[in-house]
């Protein structure tokens, strides 16, 4: 059994040497030849393209090798960085009081350097080896037009621990059909709440070491109301908790933890499938509308409909801000999740989540849509 454990590997390849070796290795186990060659292809894609942002965070918050990530990232050609991003990240490196003057000079000329690169935009790269012909029918779906946010019920009254108990209650009990069998195979896990940026994250045991699964809801003012709360909580719980729990049942032969489409697509089908049907189209068209960004080349214009996106739906200029960085810095993540989802929602018109499952036994478990 061969897993890549480390969720977020595509964007440290090109700097941290030993997770770079665990990868290579682990990717040459898997035996299909279409998987193999997808692996193969994200490898080079990602070793060869810097993440400037998941480097900073290594080197100021993670307390990481620095040097030898400066050694390995001084020849990788960085990803660009918008300049607002950029202050930031000159700020973090100056105040971090682990890193030495010459660690901080040489951090400082890898942003500068990103700033003066020339924007290329990598979609088509990353995804066309995942999806293969059915990217450009996937694509399409960016013709669809916005729905708009619902008026939704304020939680700002509620105690959010109180609340997220409830709505696990009641999705797990009123399942809807596509998913229905579902909620037996999803594990105990403990509800944490957390005054911190973000919505809700699921750490299942297998990555964390504890004894339980783990679902974080923040508590922040981007929980904008119920239902959206209760969109949030189908993703984590019917879409990660099953998940999880289905691959240490199944325990495949492979399995790439960092494969987002195929672990965030399947979670977002799930939310759009449990969801509220007004707050589905809205969701849904917003995802949809975030394909328009696959092509384009212009940085600015790219920035302004992410702002647009963002704050139309409700949330803060943070959101917007982590949004635009994901762009840049994290490329193929963010529009992973609409990709992948679009792709269960064609798959599940002629089958179903439990023969697609009941087909994964036999398969290697990665990014690998175009070999299914
Ligand atoms: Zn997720």
């Amino acid at each position: 059994m061969s897993h890549i454990e480390c969720w977020d590997w595509r964007y440290r390849i090109a700097f941290e040497q030993t997770l770079r070796s665990k990868v290579d290795v682990a990717s040459k186990t898997t035996r299909h030849s279409l998987p193999s060659r997808i692996m193969e292809e994200l490898f080079d894609f990602f070793v060869n393209h810097l993440s400037v942002g998941q480097m900073i965070s290594y080197c100021c918050d993670e307390a990481g090798d620095t040097d030898s990530a400066i050694n390995a990232a001084i020849d990788v050609e960085p990803l660009y960085t918008p300049e607002f991003l950029a202050r930031k990240y000159y700020s973090r490196v100056s105040k971090a009081k682990r890193l030495k003057s010459q660690q901080k000079d040489a951090l400082n000329s890898i942003i500068k350097k990103s700033t003066e690169t020339n924007f290329i935009n990598h979609h088509r790269e990353i995804f066309e080896p995942i999806f293969g012909a059915d990217l450009d029918r996937l694509l399409r779906h960016s013709q669809a037009t916005l729905k708009p946010q619902i008026s939704d019920k304020s939680i700002l009254d509620r105690n959010l621990l109180e609340l997220t108990e409830e709505i696990i209650d009641e999705l797990l009990n009123t399942t809807p059909a596509p998913l229905r069998g579902l909620p037996e195979i999803i594990p105990d896990f403990e509800i944490v709440i957390a005054k911190d940026p973000g919505f809700a994250e699921y750490w299942p045991r297998s990555l964390t070491g504890n004894d339980m699964d783990q679902l974080i809801v923040y508590d922040n003012p981007n929980q904008i109301g119920y239902q959206n709360l209760r969109a949030t909580i189908g993703h984590e719980v019917l879409g990660h908790g099953f998940f999880y729990n289905l691959i240490e049942r199944i325990r495949p032969e492979f399995f790439d933890h960092g494969a987002f489409a195929l672990v965030e697509g399947w979670a977002t089908w799930c939310e759009w499938a449990t969801c509220d049907a007004d707050l589905r189209d809205h969701l849904r068209s917003a995802k949809c509308q975030s394909l328009k960004l696959f092509d384009c080349v212009n940085p600015d214009e790219i920035q302004d409909q992410i702002k647009a996106r963002t704050s139309g739906s409700g949330y803060t200029k943070d959101v917007s801000e982590s949004s635009i960085e994901n762009f840049f810095q994290y490329p193929g993540m963010g529009l992973s999740y609409t990709l992948g989802a679009l792709w269960f929602e064609d798959r599940f018109k002629s089958s179903s989540p439990r023969v697609f499952f009941e087909a994964m036994r036999q398969r290697e478990w990665g990014d690998f849509f175009s070999a299914w």
